[in-house]
């Protein structure tokens, strides 16, 4: 085999051994990536409030695992969860953010269904599906799924949604679709 060709097929092998070794690193981190922003969006409390910033907790936490958000940002966690974040990557605990919002008791959202026209606006407003309702109809909250993120209070043209304290739910599960509401439309 002429010396040319030999040095041709060698310098192809090397290249296909380096492209199969950094596609092999880039899926290792890719999953270590994903299992971090998991082990993450475990930690915070679901509320899908957006106050951190981000449109849900999934997101903010895939911020905190790409490092591009502190781990102070979540009011509704407050000091528990920025303790068990700190644990979790080795970091200092901080205060909580004051930018973000301030750290309130659990929440429960309650419609006076006297009062209540109809419109939808709130259900379109929850991320949670939390608020069941049909047009011109009078809305309930189902209380089991309502996260007290307060997003629905802005819209109600009647104001007829209030806010009460409840106990918090011991681990709230991780909701499988999360619905970004569009608050400016
Ligand atoms: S609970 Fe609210 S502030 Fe905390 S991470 Fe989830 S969306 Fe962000
Ligand atoms: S009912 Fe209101 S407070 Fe409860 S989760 Fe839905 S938007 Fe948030
Ligand atoms: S936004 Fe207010 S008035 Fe409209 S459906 Fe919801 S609770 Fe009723």
């Amino acid at each position: 085999m002429p010396a040319t060709l030999t040095l041709v097929l060698l310098l192809a092998a090397l290249g296909l051994g380096i492209g199969l070794g950094l596609s092999l690193a880039a899926s290792r981190w890719r999953d270590n990536s994903d299992a971090l922003t998991e082990r993450i969006n475990a930690m915070l409390p679901q509320t899908q409030c957006a106050q951190c910033g981000y449109p849900g907790c999934r997101p903010y936490a895939e911020a905190i695992a790409r490092d591009d958000a502190d781990i102070n940002r979540c009011p509704p966690g407050g000091d528990a969860t920025i303790a068990a974040l700190a644990e979790l990557l080795g970091r200092e605990p901080k205060p909580l953010d004051a930018s973000c919002g301030e750290h309130k008791p659990t929440l429960l959202a309650v419609i006076d269904e006297q009062r209540c026209i109809g419109c939808t606006l709130c259900i379109q407003a929850c991320p949670v599906d939390a608020i069941s309702g049909a047009a011109k109809w009078m809305h309930t909250v189902i209380a089991a799924e309502c996260t007290g993120c307060e997003l629905c209070l802005p819209p109600c043209p009647v104001d007829c949604i209030d806010l009460i304290e409840v106990t918090p739910p011991s681990q709230r599960p991780i909701p499988l679709h999360v619905h970004i509401p569009d608050l400016a439309a």
